[in-house]
């Protein structure tokens, strides 16, 4: 899970917790290190470019563009951490996927009543994303209940402060060079390496 009280004031791409390979078939070596070494990356430079320029900014006590740097800011850093969290809930292949367990299947359960239709549920908001989005699962103490939020580019549709348990990246860049432009292929694959035990443990931010 995303460390999200850092004491640094920067980001820095982490690294995967398995080798580029560790998801094949479903997901290729190529493609991803070319997610993670070249996507997540630019979205990390991103974030830290927009903080140099409020350094800057601030030290300086010079003007900015206060809606383009802010709007730029918010986009990078939620392409950072909704990575961070979609390497986290990936497994090696034959090491995730399959039905959860623990807590998470009891919260399926009885908002979906089964896992059968929550997966039709989360599939369906990734395959109809706009352009570029992910599907997330979420919750928040304030409701009780999980929901499926349905996020376009980085940060569009949001709920705020929501605690994120499990994302799919439904950009073209996650799965075009596997899958061309079939999205849905992508999207059934993702269930083969969903990693279970870690959506689980995410869950351990909701008191
Ligand atoms: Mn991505």
């Amino acid at each position: 899970m995303v460390k999200f009280m850092e004491k640094v004031r920067t980001f820095t791409l982490p690294k995967l917790p398995y080798d580029y390979n560790a998801l094949a078939p479903y997901m290729s070596e190529e493609q991803l290190k070319l997610h993670h070494d070249k996507h997540h990356q630019t979205y990390v430079n991103g974030a830290n470019a927009a903080f140099e320029k409020l350094d800057k900014a601030h030290q300086e006590n010079i003007d900015i563009d206060t809606k383009a740097v802010l709007k730029d800011l918010a986009f990078n850093v939620g392409g950072h951490l909704l990575h961070s969290i979609f390497w986290e809930n990936l497994a090696p292949s034959g090491k995730g996927g399959g039905v959860p367990g623990g807590a998470i299947a009891d919260i399926i359960n009885e908002e979906f009543g089964s896992f059968k239709r929550f997966k039709k549920e989360f599939s369906a908001a990734a395959a109809s994303t706009e352009g570029s989005g992910w599907a997330a699962l979420a919750i928040h103490p304030c409701v009780g209940r999980p929901l499926i939020m349905q996020i376009e580019k980085h940060n569009v549709n949001v709920f705020p402060t929501f605690n994120v348990l499990m994302v799919m990246d439904v950009w073209e860049h996650a799965y075009y060079v596997d899958y061309q432009n079939q999205r849905p292929k992508y999207i059934e694959a993702f269930w083969n390496i969903v990693n279970w035990d870690q959506v689980n443990k995410n869950l351990s931010f909701v008191k």
